[in-house]
């Protein structure tokens, strides 16, 4: 059975690059591979990224995204993701932005002017929430989000 989407919307953080950067230098990856089997807001790439894959594997991109699913101008990888081999990243170099961000992933604010959100699936997303909790002074607060966009 599927697991519930679930995660926290992080509140005062504005929508910058160097929030992010913010974000993942406190965050410690488990190393758990949980998020290569399950992603839990879909292993989307864009075209340019699809095009990496592409040369990599040594076939056009049109090769690359047949029977891929195409949604907003993305392409949805299918989970458990491809590229996990024995429990490691085979393309790390090249890893999609959603896995860079991974536990973190914009939202399109429609509620909130805040559009960071830390997926609570991961292991790791206990620290960073943890860090906000405990650091009232950095003006930060979460709040529950269990819809899908
Ligand atoms: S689910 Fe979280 S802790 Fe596990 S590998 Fe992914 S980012 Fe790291
Ligand atoms: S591209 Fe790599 S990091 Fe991203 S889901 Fe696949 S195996 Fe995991």
């Amino acid at each position: 059975m599927a697991e519930p989407f679930y995660s926290y919307i992080i509140e005062g953080l504005p929508d910058t690059p160097a929030n992010l950067e913010w974000l993942l230098a406190h965050f410690e990856c488990k190393q758990c591979g949980r998020c290569c089997r399950m992603h839990t807001i879909g292993l989307r790439i864009t075209h340019a990224e699809a095009e990496r894959f592409a040369q990599r594997q040594g076939v056009s991109v049109q090769e690359y995204v047949v029977g891929l699913v195409e949604d907003r101008g993305t392409y949805i990888l299918p989970q458990p993701c491809r590229y996990l081999v024995n429990d490691a990243c085979s393309v790390h170099d090249i890893k999609p932005s959603v896995c860079r961000k991974y536990p973190f992933h914009q939202r399109k604010p429609v509620d909130s002017d805040t559009a960071w959100v830390v997926i609570a699936g991961c292991p790791g997303s206990g620290d960073i929430l943890r860090l906000i909790q405990n650091g009232k002074q950095l003006g930060l607060e979460y709040r529950p989000f269990s819809k899908p966009e």
